[in-house]
């Protein structure tokens, strides 16, 4: 039993107000009003559940059955779910949890309910043990996706009330359940067309993975917040007067950008908030009658053009051709008053449902249109995915996100016939999405009949013909040119298989040379040469011998004693450190790991290089020890989601006088001096030491790379502040080492 929390003290008499308060909201809020059969049902639940948990208290101290409660809230309100949900969604946590059985529940409720009831307990996610559980969990809880998608919903609105009470956990839980829920839930409510809600889920787990940035990018929206009303108030006036003239009958809503989304942008095209351009977006929402939706959007679309000048290249049309998630809408970006390009959303109400609520919605009204937007051909796409043999759990989970967030575009085949591909994908993932055959001997293609390589970027609307030949085989290089999980898989397994027919040479090779110096063939032997190249499999080693990678003739440095082999350099204890400057980071002290880690021995992790002041946490490896990574890791998402366990707290501590090595990258315009003044400031004005330098200019454009020795996050801040100061220079940024 959870303590009670300090923050917390509401009498039991208030407990109860509250709880019955809440309960009689939920009845108040079913989009359709249940039936008196239903209303019972609802009431046992919420009585079963009371009961249930009468002992339980939550992190926060509050009564357990607020959380069933809010969530069958959410599944009730933000998803527009019937009966049944709410009642599963009471139920959720009571089989996992408490004394009742699924039999209890079959009894009280019936078979139905146990179906949800026992789909919801399976993909529990508490107590993980195993390696990649977490990814398994996920992977069941997809496989119920035809038999009942109700199942997932309230597994999603679970998990956006545990992230909306996320506050009561402790710091190292709370950013492996953010990152689980940006790496798997968020993704899937896209998925499912439940944007609302993944927008909020995204932002919680931004608040808890980046802290800092979300704040600031909080504030200045609040800072910027009454320019943006003056703006939005002139850029719609017009329009509204111009809908009402047309006696159509419309809503005017602004959307801001999530903040997840602005962060996301930021980053990934290197600029700073004031530069977001799209950072609301104008929304008409027309209550139009089914037959007459595509016109009156076109209608208003005609409207906000004669106002604003459309900008042609960033018209999108989802009310043609909805996305695959149900989506519908006609976007078009506009040059307003002050000359910002402001996008506007087109739409009706009820598409306008569909986009906040998803698949519920859709299924509401897909009897009355009668037709379907491609969400059960992707059910039945991720269920071929999910019973192909070869899977791993965890492949399959990074493939199904891969193909999730993209956009999708719609391609030809010769015959005309129409294939949808996630955008930016190649001529080559064409072919694979064809044929798996077709994939593997594709030589080129020919797009609207003109001659293109393999790697051809496709675009909607494109003819696309796949040529082929009987002598082309998959090659390694091949993976960087797909983007389509199915795609990736078909090369991968491709490849494998190449390699060991390959890697049979280079035993081959290996035993003559064995043989040759007196060496036995033996595992010890091998292992030691695994370990004097890097490399961690025999099939590898082999390979690499065969392809000549590996040069047996260069073999040099080992000694053989008693028919076994060993490197004199490998054994040589290395040279006392010169200077001050540090070469490996196993010396490092200054982490502080939590009880789990205490006596572990930890190394700072290559991919994403951590220095003191880094937000980190550390991550329990099979044979290294703990790595230290950033909270913000490429990787960390990943790590904390599919081995969340082995997730242990780390935070920085007398690590003074310590330098770590940093990486940042530069960009100015072409200038001879450029690399001189930077190298004098650098070391002239801060004394610091430079491990190395590159750089390269390209038309004009000067771009570096540096990497030097820092203190702390601080000292690296001071760093690149002043090199911007520097007359030429364009950007100066930290990055992760390319690895
Ligand atoms: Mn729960």
């Amino acid at each position: 039993l959870a303590k009670k929390d300090s923050t917390y003290n509401l009498s039991l008499e208030d407990e109860n107000k509250e709880i019955k308060k809440q309960y009689r909201k939920l009845l108040r809020s079913f989009q359709r009003e249940p039936s008196k059969e239903e209303k019972k049902k609802i009431k046992k639940a919420f009585l079963v559940a009371v009961d249930a948990h009468k002992d339980d208290r939550r992190k926060t101290g509050e009564p357990y059955i607020y959380h069933p409660l809010a969530v069958a809230q959410i599944v009730v309100e933000e998803m527009s779910l019937d009966a049944i949900s709410a009642i599963a969604a009471l139920l959720h946590d009571t089989v996992e949890d408490t004394y009742i059985t699924l039999d209890d529940i079959e009894n009280l409720f019936g078979k139905k309910e146990r179906y949800l009831i026992d789909g919801l307990t399976k993909i529990s996610t508490t107590n993980l043990q195993t390696e990649s559980r977490q990814a398994e969990n996920f992977r069941k809880m997809l496989l119920t996706l035809s038999d009942d998608v109700r199942v997932i919903l309230v597994k999603l609105a679970d998990r956006l009330h545990n992230m909306r009470t996320l506050d009561a956990m402790r710091p190292d839980k709370q950013l492996q359940i953010a990152s689980e829920t940006l790496f798997m839930y968020a993704p899937l409510a896209y998925r499912l067309g439940l944007n609302s809600i993944k927008d909020e889920m995204e932002d919680l787990a931004l608040k808890y993975t980046e802290a800092d940035a979300y704040k600031a990018i909080e504030q200045k929206l609040k800072d910027t917040e009454a320019k943006r009303s003056k703006l939005i108030a002139s850029f719609t006036k017009p329009i509204i007067q111009d809908l009402k003239r047309n006696n159509l009958n419309f809503k005017v809503k602004t959307r801001i950008k999530s903040i997840y989304s602005i962060w996301n942008k930021m980053q990934k095209q290197k600029i700073p908030f004031e530069e977001v351009y799209d950072l609301f977006a104008i929304r008409i929402i027309l209550g139009s009658e089914i037959e007459r939706e595509k016109a009156d959007c076109w209608h208003a679309y005609s409207i906000v053009t004669d106002f604003w000048k459309p900008n042609t290249q960033r018209l999108r049309d989802w009310i043609s051709q909805p996305k695959a998630n149900g989506y519908e809408s006609l976007h078009t970006t506009v040059m307003g008053p002050q000359g910002n390009w402001t996008e506007v959303q087109i739409r009706t109400a009820r598409m306008d449902d569909i986009s906040e609520k998803g698949y519920a919605a859709h299924w509401k009204y897909k009897s009355s249109k009668g037709e379907d937007t491609g969400l059960d051909q992707w059910i039945a796409q991720v269920r071929e995915m999910l019973e192909s043999p070869d899977s791993n759990a965890i492949d399959f989970i990074d493939d199904f996100k891969s193909n999730l967030f993209s956009e999708e575009i719609f391609v030809f085949s010769p015959k005309g016939e129409l294939i949808k591909l996630p955008a930016g994908a190649s001529a080559l993932d064409f072919a694979f999405e064809i044929h798996s055959q077709v994939g593997a001997r594709c030589t080129g293609a020919k797009v609207n009949n003109k001659l293109v390589p393999i790697s051809h970027v496709i675009k909607s609307g494109d003819q696309v013909e796949i040529i082929t030949s009987k002598n082309q085989k998959p090659k390694e290089n091949w993976l960087s040119i797909v983007i389509t999980g199915k795609a990736k898989a078909k090369i991968k397994s491709s490849l494998k298989e190449d390699k060991r027919t390959i890697a049979v040479d280079g035993k081959e090779m290996l035993q003559r040379k064995f043989n040759h110096i007196k060496v036995e063939f033996e595992s010890r032997n091998i292992t030691a040469l695994e370990k004097h190249y890097q490399i961690d499999s025999a099939t590898e080693l082999y390979y690499q011998i065969a392809t000549g990678k590996i040069d047996l003739k260069k073999l040099t440095g080992y000694e053989v004693d008693n028919h076994t082999i060993s490197f004199v350099k490998d054994k040589i204890i290395p040279a006392p450190r010169k200077k001050k400057s540090f070469s490996k980071a196993e010396k490092i002290e200054g982490i502080m790991l939590d009880d789990k880690g205490a006596n572990l021995k930890y190394k700072l992790a290559a991919c994403c290089s951590p220095i003191a002041g880094d937000q980190v946490f550390g991550f329990l490896t099979i044979s290294e020890g703990i790595k230290i990574h950033r909270t913000n890791c490429p990787n960390a998402s990943q790590l904390m989601s599919h081995y969340g366990y082995r997730v242990i707290k780390a935070t920085w501590s007398g690590y003074k006088e310590k330098e770590f090595l940093a990486t940042i990258e530069f960009t100015g315009i072409d200038d001879l001096g450029l690399v001189n003044k930077i190298t004098s400031a650098l070391s002239k004005g801060h004394s610091v030491n430079m491990k190395a330098i590159s750089f390269e200019s390209k038309e004009g454009i000067f771009e570096g790379e540096i990497r030097l020795y820092v203190q702390n996050t601080e000292h690296l801040q001071t760093l690149i502040d002043s090199l911007k100061e520097l007359d030429g220079i364009i950007t100066v940024d930290r990055i992760t080492e390319a690895n």
